[in-house]
């Protein structure tokens, strides 16, 4: 049987939807990925934005045209949605087959599917871990938290994902140390919010410290991280060990106080600004990048303003930017949604523009320096990696250089990607 498996939202769900796969492999299904020769379609959805919902319907809307035509096919749907929308999209999408939220776990979502096909299932136990396959041999997806308990007052994780569970300490490094005997040399660990870690009284430092000692692992990536979590003894570790990724994505949100407050993100500005000169003065080449959110309720011309001249300050080396959009349950769905969608559109398009001013900037800057690569795979024609800052990287060279850890010069730089050459393995 042959399945496809589309994923919409955060790392998360990628994650969720490799141990997936990894299950249905070892049954025997073949992974497509085209859904029209699928037999099963499975759909791993988010409700974080509203557009992302949008994105699920209209990918329900094209399969359940193809169960028309061919009634075996199976259509699965799962995540966020899945947990928030069960009855709308039972409504609505009558040809779907199974609708499984978050409450479920990965090994009782395959066995559901696989009893929906009739295929055995020995997976028994309630483990809430399985090994991860990402889609390269190298980088290693390792879930450290579920859920979360921030309560940022715009965001449906809490609800849909549940409070933070962090996982056994030992159970990751055991992972990892698997992940690196099959030879991956990059583990990155995942989380609604990973400095917040804390598993019988060790934290996220003594996670990356543990893990820093698997020899054959030659980088340790996170996100994401919270800013009220980001202690200067994560800093100064990040600093310290070379082989930790030096590059924190530390989602800011909004340059006005006022909006802060209201957002319920238990920071300020001025506090958010010490972070980022305690990162620059502690980590040489430190790559911060960033998420906001445009047009939350009340968000004036002044609150806009400080958002962009934060943005300007501190010179991000990537963004993220988001317009306003209600979520079902949070406490922000009961203000009013009083910023126009124009200006929410006129927000989002002037910090697109200045972050990719800036972005460009700092890439141009890269051309004619030395980095750090791990490279981690051949697209056909050129290898790619990416540096320690977390920048894609295309190369010459064969694939006997996948896995390799080399310092290579960039020679030229476009929009969002480096190009170089490779001059030795380091
Ligand atoms: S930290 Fe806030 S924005 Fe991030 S997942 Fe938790 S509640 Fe949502």
């Amino acid at each position: 049987m042959r399945y496809i498996i589309q994923t919409i939202g955060c790392q998360m769900n990628i994650c969720q939807s490799d141990e997936i796969s990894k299950e249905l492999n070892s049954k025997g299904l073949i992974k497509v990925l085209d859904r029209e020769s699928a037999d099963i379609i499975i759909l791993n959805t988010c409700s974080v934005r509203a557009q992302a919902e949008q994105k699920a319907f209209s990918f329900l809307g094209r399969v359940c045209d193809l169960k028309q035509k061919n009634e075996a096919v199976k259509i699965i749907v799962i995540g966020c949605m899945a947990q928030r929308m069960k009855s709308k999209i039972k409504k609505r999408f009558k040809q779907v087959d199974l609708i499984i939220g978050t409450d479920r776990e990965t090994p009782e979502i395959v066995n559901q599917i696989l009893q929906l096909i009739n295929i055995n299932n020995e997976v028994e136990s309630p483990v809430e871990f399985l090994d991860l396959n990402t889609n390269n041999e190298v980088s290693k997806f390792v879930t450290i938290t579920k859920g979360c308990s921030n309560y940022c007052s715009y965001c449906v994780v809490p609800f849909v994902r549940g409070k933070e569970r962090a996982r056994d300490f030992d159970e990751i490094i055991e992972e990892c140390r698997n992940f690196s005997k099959q030879g991956a040399r990059e583990v990155i660990l995942l989380g609604q919010n990973v400095n917040s870690y804390n598993f019988n009284g060790f934290n996220f430092v003594d996670l990356l410290k543990e893990v820093s000692k698997i020899s054959s692992i030659k980088r340790i990536s996170f996100m994401t991280n919270h800013p009220k979590d980001l202690t200067l003894d994560l800093i100064q570790t990040i600093a310290s060990f070379d082989k930790i990724s030096k590059h924190v994505h530390l989602p800011l949100q909004s340059g006005s106080d006022e909006i802060l407050k209201k957002m319920n993100r238990n920071y300020t500005l001025a506090h958010y600004k010490n972070l980022i000169s305690l990162l620059r003065q502690n980590i040489k080449n430190i790559s911060i990048t960033t998420d906001v959110i445009v047009g939350f309720p009340s968000e004036t011309d002044e609150d806009f303003l400080k958002t962009l001249e934060t943005i300007k300050e501190i010179a991000f080396d990537g963004l993220y930017v988001f317009k306003y959009s209600p979520r079902p349950n949070t406490l922000a769905a009961t203000f009013i949604d009083d910023v126009s969608q124009e200006k929410k559109k006129e927000r989002l398009a002037i910090i697109l523009k200045e972050s990719n001013d800036i972005s460009q900037k700092i890439v141009a800057g890269m051309v004619n320096t030395k980095q750090t690569v791990l490279i981690t795979a051949f697209n056909g024609r050129s290898l790619e990696g990416q540096t320690e800052t977390g920048r894609k990287v295309f190369m010459e060279g064969g694939r006997e250089n996948i896995g390799k850890l080399c310092s290579v010069f960039i020679t030229s730089a476009k929009i969002n990607s480096l190009f170089g050459e490779i001059c030795n393995e380091i």
